[in-house]
């Protein structure tokens, strides 16, 4: 069913990792509201922090559009950082007086962050307390976002990570896929699924909490999102099995992700082909097209979304680029290891950073496109470089095949800008 081959030469699996564990540069774990608090609709999420954390979730907050923001911050004043306040009893008030004029609101997160880490605000406390006084009605979890201790998409990872602990039990077979996909795409993905007779399906995070996401020994889950590695330990915890398999990100990736699901629920090859078909011959078209201009370019990854591995397998083995560098913050064998078993070996595999070293290879490297961090693309460009913003990637729909030529597309754009702009210098 899966006739993905494995690249001549082998792959990365095995490959030596550079690790580095110096100044790094990235957005904190805050930044994951963003996208959480469109997914969970009944969810609200209240930062424990500092102006700092409330302007840095207003700025990433404004390039979006939403309706109406669930998500705050409870702003950490002087006297509470110098321990004059009780910052408990605030924080009570603060969300008896939210919870009031908020009745939507059915899920809660307390989110650390820096300030409330460093003064050692225990939310963790502050969460069961809470869930008392407001059950039933509002469920209260807590995790954190601080930037000492998690990188962007961390964030996701750490709420997710949250909520697994507080799942009902089952018993039932059923499939549990995993991460927060926009909805357009969670649908398909579902919908691709359903049309192969898989139908147990649960998502975590699902919509609103009374949508039934249950687990037990039973339980097979499927992760979208290669950033969640905490939260894979914790279903493993709860008693569930990974299914492990690539990331379906690209034509192959998304047909090796349905392969596996499909294997372990008995799909024979006929229905997967018949489901599959048509989807998987729009995505080639549409990634042969937007990936023109990247055909025989090269690519060097810093460390940012984790999304890293799963797409330097698409762009080397669905767009003809060449890896030079690929980072990532984190490498977990059970999470990127499919990925990659995929892509070819060459390219120096790195996790963790030290950005001074990087920023050495990465000029060096001087790759055709370099995929990094907002902070460090302007002075890359400055230097000729051609940037992509790695969070672009996960405030776009990337996943599966009718998102596969956007995919190609956002790399493409970097590079036709540069073409374009030397060949205006030129005229
Ligand atoms: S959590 Fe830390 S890194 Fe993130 S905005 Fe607040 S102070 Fe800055």
């Amino acid at each position: 069913m899966n006739d993905l081959s494995p690249p001549q030469g082998g792959g990365c699996r095995n490959a030596p990792v550079l690790k580095e564990r110096g100044q790094r540069e990235v957005f904190c774990g805050l930044t994951g509201i963003i996208w959480l608090h469109r997914k969970m609709q009944d969810a609200f999420f209240l930062v424990v922090g500092s102006r700092t954390c409330a302007h840095l979730l207003q700025s990433a907050a404004g390039v979006m559009i939403f309706a109406e923001p669930r998500f705050g911050t409870a702003i950490l004043e002087e006297t509470d950082l110098a321990g004059m306040a009780d910052a408990h009893k605030e924080l009570d008030r603060e969300v008896a007086r939210l919870l009031a004029r908020r009745p939507d609101i059915r899920q809660l997160f307390l989110v650390g962050s820096c300030p409330s880490e460093v003064i050692k605000i225990d939310l963790a406390r502050a969460a069961e307390r809470l869930t008392q006084i407001h059950a039933p009605h509002v469920r209260v979890l807590n995790y954190s976002g601080s930037g000492i201790e998690t990188t962007f998409t961390q964030g996701e990872d750490a709420c997710l990570a949250s909520m697994v602990p507080v799942l009902k039990d089952t018993q039932a077979r059923e499939l549990m896929l995993v991460g927060a996909l926009p909805d357009v795409v969670e649908d398909q993905m579902v919908s691709l699924l359903s049309a192969m007779g898989v139908d147990n399906i649960r998502l975590l995070p699902a919509r609103r909490i009374d949508d039934t996401t249950a687990i037990g020994p039973n339980t097979v889950f499927a992760l979208t999102q290669p950033f969640l590695g905490d939260t894979h330990a914790e279903l493993v915890r709860r008693g569930a099995r990974h299914i492990a398999a690539p990331f379906p990100l690209g034509e192959e990736g998304t047909t090796a992700w349905l392969a596996a699901i499909a294997q372990e629920f008995g799909v024979s090859k006929e229905t997967f082909d018949t489901v599959t078909a048509a989807p998987r011959a729009r995505a080639r078209k549409a990634i042969a097209q937007a990936s023109e201009a990247l055909q025989g370019k090269s690519i060097f990854f810093f460390p940012d979304s984790q999304l890293e591995i799963p797409l330097a397998r698409f762009l080397t083995r669905e767009c003809g680029m060449t890896a030079l560098e690929v980072g990532s913050p984190y490498i977990h064998d059970a999470v990127h290891g499919p990925d990659l078993d995929l892509l070819a070996a060459g390219p120096q595999i790195s996790e963790g950073q030290d950005v001074d070293l990087q920023l050495d290879r990465a000029r060096a490297a001087r790759a055709d496109l370099t995929v990094c961090g907002l902070g460090l693309a302007n002075p890359l460009e400055a230097e000729g470089l051609t940037t992509k913003w790695a969070i672009e990637l996960v405030f776009t729909p990337i996943h599966f095949y009718e998102q596969a030529g956007d995919l190609a597309s956002l790399f493409a754009r970097p590079i036709r800008r540069k073409a374009a702009l030397r060949l205006e210098a030129a005229e």
